[in-house]
């Protein structure tokens, strides 16, 4: 690893203040280049493996850890439930005012092992780089790294993206993005004025279609505070879904969150289903939604969703088992969902 300079930060802005640049990417052309390259660390595990394989070389690391207040969970005066950037995975899958929101925190418990639980955090979580083996090796001079391809179309793809993926396969990493993008979270964004800015999360995510090198709107000199996670309606129920190929501590290769409103006769009023580990953003399935407004939850109409969340998914040479995985863990967490 390259030496580099340590700064504490003490204050939001004071932390977007050092932000030069988020975006330190080492490219093997060596078109790319950044002057002044300064990211910031949250729990520091997906930065720390990107430094160390050499793919990141910032000229200095700013330590978020240190801000007061920035982890803090805490319920807003119009009802919204502030989740603080810093807030680990292990507080999110245990807080008491999270577990309404159910599919989030089952999320939070299902990603990764307790060990990485317990340091990493949601800013992080939201913002770690694509897991793609071409775009984490540093012999491939992918097409998210400024090259001229992506290796996974005619390669190793049976992790990638069964959906929106012109350009490059990726998809996105972070199984809270699945869940907070159904509940329609927002994300709120510091810069170096302490100016606050916010957005919905399911616009910050970018398609590579819209642009090829980065994966979310977080400018220059930004950092996010907090997520914003809207007061849960009467009659709202949720549940979230991972199948990976293995219980312990393995990535998704499908995870699903189903955020639903019955009304008192059980009819869907409204309905999110959302699809992470299958588009290189968390991606909404609409389809599946409208299928299930005005009817009941039970299995015809799960089943009839869950086909509906499969339009328009385009898979790879070797991803097509993707297909029955999606179709079977939308049903089963429409079915979660409407039972909860
Ligand atoms: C074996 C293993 C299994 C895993 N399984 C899963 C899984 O199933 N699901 C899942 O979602 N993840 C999984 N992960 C990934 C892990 O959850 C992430 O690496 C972790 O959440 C990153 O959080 P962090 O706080 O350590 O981020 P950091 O490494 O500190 O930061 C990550 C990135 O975000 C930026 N950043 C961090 N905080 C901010 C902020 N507040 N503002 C602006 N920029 C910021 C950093 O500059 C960096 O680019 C797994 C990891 C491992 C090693």
């Amino acid at each position: 690893m390259k030496p580099f300079e340590w700064t504490e930060a003490n204050s939001n802005a004071a932390a977007a203040g050092t932000v030069t640049i988020a975006d330190a990417m080492v490219v093997t052309n060596g078109q790319r280049k950044v002057s002044d390259p300064t990211v910031v660390k949250a729990g520091g595990l997906d930065l720390l493996d990107l430094m160390k394989e050499g793919l990141l070389q910032p000229r200095r690391v700013v330590n978020l850890r240190g801000i007061a207040g920035i982890d803090q969970i805490a319920v807003q005066d119009d009802g919204a439930l502030r989740l603080g950037a810093l807030a680990t995975l292990a507080r999110l899958a245990a807080d008491p005012l999270v577990q309404p929101y159910a599919a989030l925190a089952d999320a939070a418990r299902s990603a990764a092992s307790p060990q990485i639980r317990n340091v990493a955090t949601l800013g992080g979580n939201l913002l770690q780089r694509p897991r793609c083996w071409y775009f984490r090796s540093i012999h491939h001079h992918c097409a998210r790294k400024g090259g001229e391809t992506c290796f996974a179309f005619g390669g190793e793809n049976q992790y990638h993206a069964i959906f929106d993926h012109r350009g490059c396969a990726i998809v996105h990493p972070s199984t809270l993005a699945t869940a907070l993008v159904a509940f329609g979270a927002r994300i709120e964004l510091t810069n170096a004025q302490g100016i606050r800015r916010e957005s919905a999360l399911e616009e910050f995510f970018v398609l590579p279609s819209k642009d090829l090198h980065r994966e979310n709107d977080l400018r220059a000199g930004e950092i996010v505070s907090a997520i914003l996670l809207p007061r849960l309606s009467p009659g709202a129920r949720s549940a979230h879904l991972k199948q990976a190929e293995k219980d312990s501590f393995d990535w998704p290769v499908a995870d699903v969150a189903a955020v639903l409103e019955t009304d008192a006769r059980g009819v869907c009023r409204r309905a999110s289903i959302v699809l992470g580990a299958a588009a290189p953003v968390p991606h909404r399935a609409r389809a599946a939604e409208t299928t299930l407004l005005g009817k009941p939850i039970n299995e015809e109409t799960a089943r009839a969703a869950a086909r509906a969340a499969l339009n328009g998914a385009a898979p790879l040479t070797r991803n097509a088992y993707k297909l029955p995985i999606f179709e079977a863990v939308v049903r089963r967490a429409i079915l979660a969902a409407g039972a909860a």
